[in-house]
C-alpha cells in the first residue's frame, strides 16, 4: 500500500517531524526489499551533495545493497568523506568512487563568510568552520578528484570520476581533471 500524495500533504499539515513521515514511508515501500550482503554489490562508492533535489538512487538506477553513497554539504572530498571511503574501500571492498555536483548548489551560491555569519546569527555561537564553499563549480569537483586520488589511504584510486548533475535536464555530465583530460 502506498501513501498517496493527498495523505502526505494531510500529515504534513498536522506537523509531524519529518524523520516520523519518511520512517513510515520506509516501511510502505522496501519491506523485505532490504539487501542481504553489507558489501556493496557494484562494488562502487558516491559522493554527492545532501540537496533534497539530488535523487541518487532515481537518478542512478540503484537499489539498495548496490553502493556506498557519502553525501555532505556541496558533495565535497572532506576529511570526514575521506574517512567513509577508506572504510569503503578497506573494509567493504569498492573500487570505483564517483563525484557528483549539482547546478544551483547553495555552497556556489553563498560565501564562506555569508554562511560563518548566517549558522553564527541561528546559533548564537561563533562558526568558523571550513566549509568548502566554491565560486567555479567545475574547479570544485577537479579539485576534489585531486584530492582523492591523492589520498594515500584509498587502496583503488584509479576509477575516480567526477560529474556534474544539471538539475533542470537530469544530465550528468562527466568532469576530467586537468590530468585526466581525454587527448
Ligand atoms: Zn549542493
Amino acid at each position: 500500500m502506498l501513501v498517496s500524495h493527498q495523505q502526505r500533504v494531510g500529515v504534513n499539515s498536522l506537523a509531524v517531524d519529518a524523520i516520523d513521515q519518511v520512517l513510515m514511508n520506509s516501511r510502505l515501500h522496501y519491506l523485505g526489499s532490504a539487501a542481504r550482503i553489507i558489501e556493496p554489490v557494484r562494488h562502487l562508492a558516491i559522493l554527492t551533495c545532501m540537496d533534497a533535489r539530488v535523487d541518487v538512487s532515481a537518478l542512478l538506477g540503484l537499489r539498495p545493497g548496490d553502493a556506498h553513497v557519502i553525501r555532505n554539504a556541496g558533495g565535497r572530498a572532506s576529511t570526514d568523506t575521506v574517512r567513509a571511503l577508506a572504510i569503503s574501500q578497506a573494509v567493504m571492498h569498492t573500487r570505483e568512487v564517483m563525484v557528483i555536483h549539482h547546478t544551483e548548489c547553495a555552497l556556489g551560491r553563498f560565501s564562506q563568510a555569508q554562511l560563518d555569519e548566517q549558522i553564527s546569527a541561528a546559533s548564537g555561537h561563533h562558526f568558523a568552520e571550513e566549509l568548502g564553499c566554491f565560486t567555479d563549480p567545475i574547479g570544485a569537483i577537479a579539485e576534489d578528484l585531486e584530492r582523492l586520488r591523492a589520498c594515500p589511504y584509498l587502496p583503488a584510486r584509479d576509477k575516480i570520476r567526477g560529474f556534474m548533475y544539471d538539475l533542470a535536464s537530469n544530465l550528468l555530465t562527466e568532469v576530467f581533471a586537468p590530468d585526466r583530460a581525454p587527448h
